[in-house]
């Protein structure tokens, strides 16, 4: 059982997927770094894309966000707590400090709960994309 689960966890298309997420600066979803690992040639098949991010996700080695769209988004991400400014366009991201993670803690407080986690995000859409509709918009 210990052998399997060895193998699960070195398999050289999950190597491959963080390889490939680790990349990436912006938060992507798993049809796109499929369709990456394809453009390099690797045989990987979308099934293993997802349960490979996924696993990435329960291991701590990236986080996850919901589009707009209502899609997963996965990024690599650093071991410290942080905060994400995205781009509702492009994805790309800005690790962002909050006003106070004390405010967080004493909100919690405040109803009576006990903090657990939480999770920040701001979305807007970054300069590139605005500048890209402005055009558009022309
Ligand atoms: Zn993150
Ligand atoms: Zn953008
Ligand atoms: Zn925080």
């Amino acid at each position: 059982m210990g052998m399997m689960e060895k193998a699960r966890r070195h398999t050289p298309q999950k190597t491959a997927v963080q390889a490939a997420l680790e990349r990436s600066a912006h938060f992507i979803s798993a049809q796109e770094l499929f369709g990456r690992l394809r453009a390099e040639g690797s045989p990987i098949g979308l099934a293993t894309v997802y349960r490979n991010l996924n696993e990435l996700v329960e291991a701590g080695a990236a986080d996850v966000l919901q589009g707009d769209a209502g899609e997963q988004l996965f990024r690599s991400c650093g071991d410290a707590h942080h905060h994400h400014l995205v781009c509702v366009d492009c994805g790309r991201t800005v690790e962002i400090d909050p006003p106070s993670e004390e405010w967080v803690q004493q909100a919690a407080a405040d109803h009576g709960f006990v903090l657990v986690r939480h999770v920040l995000d701001v979305f807007g859409r970054c300069s590139d994309c605005e500048a890209a509709r402005a055009q558009l918009a022309q």
